[in-house]
């Protein structure tokens, strides 16, 4: 299984990160977690194949997590010859079939009508699917906004865990107990902290419990940069950690 951080930023216009997307690709599987703005530009920038993707999986409806849908929506059909013909899934929680119809009305063009196949699936809380080619997602409700939820895929006998925008639960670390790469949000110094996201302190804390054999962070807002991240995972997780950046990818 291969992991790619594409956008590693936020709601904060960053010269460095765009916002939020990440692709796990296992097999005939091209997941997509989350769809933040610059993510088109920044895969071919990285020279990453966005043509094939073939599942698109949103953790929560904030724009820096969904709004670059219709810009993808829109290169699939015109941005590529010939244009694309192959379904896409996309997964999200309750109310995701809302908000892709609204994102894509509003883009002109209603998704159905795009000459593929879109389907959506939405996921409870808890709920699990498989998605080709052997592998499966699973999520879990994470406490950010209401509809806000991490994301466990297995492909390749590897588990990896993202935990979406999330504030300090201790039953998501439990959640992602021994995976093999924790993708965490590291969104503001403790200076910063609000309930709602994780300061370097917190995301410590939470590896601590979930001892992934590999700990990236992502959703990284400029003031947190400021701070010596790596020091302070260092202090309370003893693990391997990687400050993810655009472009950042693994294989597990
Ligand atoms: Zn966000
Ligand atoms: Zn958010």
């Amino acid at each position: 299984m291969r992991v790619t951080t594409v956008g590693t930023g936020t709601a904060a216009p960053s010269p460095g990160r765009v916002q939020a997307g990440h692709l796990v690709e296992s097999g005939a599987l091209r997941l997509l977690l989350d769809c933040g703005s610059g993510l088109a530009f920044r895969f071919a920038e990285l020279g990453i194949d966005w043509v094939s993707i073939t599942h698109l999986a949103l953790s929560h409806f904030h724009a820096d997590h969904v709004i670059e849908l219709p810009t993808l929506l829109t290169a699939w059909r015109y941005g590529t010859l010939p244009p694309r013909s192959a379904p896409l899934e996309i997964i999200g929680p309750v109310g995701t079939a809302g908000v892709v119809d609204r994102l894509s009305e509003a883009a002109g063009v209603k998704y159905r009508e795009y000459g593929f196949p879109v389907t959506v699936r939405e996921l409870a809380p808890g709920e699990r699917a498989t998605i080709g080619d052997g592998a499966a997602i699973e999520c879990r409700s994470v406490p950010h906004t209401p509809e806000s939820v991490a994301y466990s895929i297995e492909a390749d006998g590897r588990r990896i865990v993202y935990s979406g925008d999330t504030g300090y639960d201790e039953g998501l670390a439990r959640w992602a107990a021994g995976c093999d790469l924790f993708l965490c949000e590291c969104s503001l110094p403790a200076s910063m902290a609000v309930a709602t996201h994780l300061t370097p302190e917190q995301v410590a804390a939470l590896a601590a419990i979930a001892s992934p054999k590999l700990l990236a962070l992502t959703h990284l807002y400029p003031p947190v940069e400021q701070t010596d991240i790596r020091a302070v995972i260092a202090a309370h997780h003893p693990g391997p950690v990687v400050v993810a950046h655009d472009g950042w990818s693994t294989e597990l």
